[in-house]
């Protein structure tokens, strides 16, 4: 059969994006295709844990980050309860602080990444559907360009299409550890919020906290309870009341520069993330409720487990399914504890010592798997430069 790519990739942000730029600078021949384009708002906040910082540094891409004038983070806030208590962020594993860089600065850097290691991007290309052969293996993608039907074929495609992935959809990609959307969110962004750190404060049946970002502005989220109604404006200054009184306090002096953005929540799952000629990564294979902002992080690394595991495959150095085996395998080993950890904070049966315990379990899992990352092979850094290309329907 005649392949056009080595690698299709659906789904070109974080997850998508950082799989391709690996891929690419391996020296294969990768497409990301996405409906819409990255640099596209999407509902998301963008607090980035010490690994995800720890994969920025090692691909070479943080001073990129940076160079959008991110602000480093070296002060953090927890408050449980009553208590609140300030630390310093802890230099470690050659990270010494935290970035939020908005979601469109974060997803164009690593799209133009991978475009710069080779990766070919199309925007406006919408998956239908997967392409079979007769003996089941994927062979490449049914898409929709302004109408039009088109077909691709690849010796592998990869799925980063979000939590409502299609490609999981079309391999029945078996789904374990599910929960529905229990907790509910709003967040907006303000100006003058003058502390500069990351807090999270959490009291039974509340949460809230601020997430400096680029531009001056501070992303400030509250939460509770998913009961099937979206917080209101009413509503979401109570629960930063509720949560901290403190942070409302900061809040009345600053200036809210953004309509506020509301999600019911989102369900927590993970899905097998491989089969013949398929592999998902990211949200679509991995999704957890967002309050320990953990899925930027999870998506980088899962983006080299994955992009490790398609090399060993297409250079034929390991079997598919071995390699994919080890694939599940890793994620797992550093993906099932986050997400119960993450469930039990979401689900909010917990008081105040009890999510304490939770916040301080993430962090030793987040030590655990920077050092892990840092035994990983190369850095990523290109081996074979290509020509950048970027192709618009
Ligand atoms: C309210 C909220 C707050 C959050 N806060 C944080 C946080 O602070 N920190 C953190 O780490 N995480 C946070 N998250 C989670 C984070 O947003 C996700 O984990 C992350 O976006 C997953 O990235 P991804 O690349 O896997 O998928 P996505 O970002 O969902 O990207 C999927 C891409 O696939 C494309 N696509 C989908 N279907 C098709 C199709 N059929 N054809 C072509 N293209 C397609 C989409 O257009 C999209 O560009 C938050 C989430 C929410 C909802």
């Amino acid at each position: 059969m005649k392949f056009d790519y080595d690698v299709i990739i659906v789904g070109g942000r974080v997850a998508g994006s950082a799989t391709a730029m690996l891929l690419a600078r391996l020296g294969y021949r990768v497409l990301i295709i996405d409906r819409s384009h990255p640099s596209k708002y999407t509902l998301s906040t963008h607090a980035i844990m010490r690994s995800g910082v720890v994969q920025l540094q090692r691909w070479g891409l943080l001073p990129r980050i940076l160079a959008h004038n991110t602000p480093p983070i070296r002060q953090i806030v927890l408050g449980f309860g009553e208590k609140e208590i300030s630390f310093d962020f802890r230099e470690a594993f050659g990270v010494d602080a935290l970035y939020a860089p908005q979601r469109h600065i974060l997803d164009t850097e690593l799209l133009a990444a991978a475009t710069e290691a080779g990766a070919e991007f199309r925007v406006g290309y919408r998956l239908l559907d997967l392409i079979f052969a007769e003996n089941g293996r994927v062979t490449g993608i049914l898409v929709d360009v302004n109408g039009v039907k088109a077909e691709l074929r690849a010796r592998f495609v990869v799925g980063a299409d979000g939590l409502r992935s299609r490609v999981a959809a079309a391999v029945n990609a078996a789904a374990y550890e599910t929960h529905p959307a229990v907790s509910t969110y709003t967040y907006a962004y303000f100006a003058g919020v003058a502390s500069g750190s990351y807090d999270a404060y959490f009291v039974p049946g509340a949460a809230a906290g601020f997430i400096p970002t680029n531009d001056g502005l501070t992303a400030a989220f509250a939460a509770r309870p998913n009961n099937g109604r979206l917080i209101n404006d009413e509503e979401y200054y109570q629960l930063v009341e509720k949560s901290s009184p403190n942070m409302l306090a900061q809040l009345k002096t600053a200036e809210r520069q953004s309509p506020f953005y509301r999600t019911l929540g989102i369900p927590g799952f993970l899905r097998v993330p491989g089969g013949p000629g398929w592999a998902l990564v990211g949200d679509a294979g991995f999704t957890k409720d967002p309050l320990s902002a953990h899925g930027i992080s999870d998506a980088f690394r899962d983006a080299e487990l994955l992009a490790n595991a398609v090399d060993a495959v297409l250079s034929e150095r390991q079997p598919e399914a071995e390699a994919l085996a080890a694939y599940h395998q890793t994620r797992d080993r550093f993906a099932l504890p986050v997400h119960k950890a993450t469930s039990a904070l979401a689900h909010y049966a917990w008081d105040a010592a009890e999510a304490s315990a939770l916040m301080r379990q993430l962090g030793r899992l987040t030590d655990e798997e920077c050092d892990f990352l840092l035994t990983l092979p190369g850095t990523g850094i290109p081996l074979q430069p290509a020509e950048a290309v970027m192709v618009l329907p």
